[in-house]
């Protein structure tokens, strides 16, 4: 078939694809029974719209994408002792412990498993500022990176340490209007990157919000389906219990394209556990041409001159300034 009539025959698809049908989750409903919102777009979608990039090849994504090859592009490996300790407040979470007004929607987008983050029950978007930070960022996005059956697929790595996954919660500078906009200005996103490591004994109810988002995984491993839980969370439950006031912070970029080098990461140091079956949830992800979605993390980019900063709780420590 020509492309032009195979195109015209997808845009004839999409057409008659039913309409997705409002989110509007019972409460009475048990939380197994996930409502599936979308169905599949036709596999080739992705490369329809011109976002074709792979895990396959991330050597080749500055090709379409110039701002993969700049030299402060993220992740990076992160090593004790080559950090810089930094005399800097610790990050100032505002309603991150506020439950959101909405169930969150998970959506496979065929390069991960992301959710966009609703307003609280109060009606204002949960917020990070200090720290590093000289404004204050709005979480936007929540989103994953894993391995596979046999590797293991954080992002950063920690003292030559990979781990099991890894979560990026992306945050925009609220005086830009976008995170579209945002990417565009070097102090537009902060990410906080969360890893986590296999342990034998995770029970739900020890990470109840990250166990309702972990637990939805299984109901969007088609590409392009999405999926509401059916409990409301806190952001800050993501974060279980780890000690917010310890971490490392460096500027660096998104670690897909378009690369924009415009985030503030902040990476914990201390890793959360995560079970085996909910890591398992993850391998049986699908990317758009139907293949299993393993390995959705970068390789590491060289950190140049740049510096890693180490934000201790104590303070007490030798202490550098920006
Ligand atoms: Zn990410």
């Amino acid at each position: 078939m020509h492309f032009f009539e195979f195109f015209k025959l997808c845009q004839r698809l999409i057409f008659f694809l039913p309409l997705t049908t409002a989110n509007s989750p019972d409460k009475t409903t048990a939380p197994s029974s996930v409502a599936l919102l979308k169905t599949h777009l036709p596999m080739n979608w992705t490369q329809l719209n011109g976002g074709g990039w792979s895990y396959d090849n991330p050597e080749e994504w500055p090709v379409n994408n110039p701002q993969c090859g700049g030299d402060r592009q993220s992740p990076i490996a992160i090593n004790t002792d080559k950090t810089v300790n930094a005399d800097i407040p610790p990050i100032t979470f505002a309603s991150y412990d506020v439950v959101l007004g909405n169930y969150v929607v998970l959506e496979n987008n065929g390069h991960t498993i992301k959710f966009n983050v609703p307003q609280t029950i109060e009606n204002v978007p949960p917020t990070i500022t200090n720290g590093p930070l000289e404004d204050i960022y709005e979480a936007a996005e929540v989103h994953f990176h894993w391995g596979s059956p046999t590797s293991k697929g954080s992002e950063h790595v920690i003292n030559q340490r990979r781990y099991d996954v890894e979560m990026h919660i992306v945050h925009m500078n609220n005086k830009y209007g976008s995170v579209e906009e945002a990417r565009e200005y070097e102090d537009g996103l902060s990410v906080i990157g969360v890893l986590f490591k296999v342990e034998k004994t995770v029970a739900n109810h020890e990470q109840p919000g990250l166990s309702t988002i972990f637990n939805t995984v299984p109901y969007v491993t088609r590409y392009n389906s999405s999926a509401s839980t059916q409990q409301l969370i806190s952001l800050g439950s993501l974060l279980s219990n780890i000690n917010r006031d310890k971490f490392y912070t460096y500027q660096g970029s998104l670690t897909t394209p378009p690369c924009s080098e415009a985030v503030t990461w902040i990476v914990y140091p201390e890793v959360v556990p995560i079970s085996i079956f909910q890591v398992k949830n993850f391998w049986f992800v699908r990317d758009s041409e139907g293949g299993r979605l393993v390995n959705n993390y970068r390789p590491v980019q060289p950190i140049g001159s740049r510096d890693v900063y180490y934000r201790s709780s104590n303070g007490d420590e030798v202490n550098y300034y920006f």
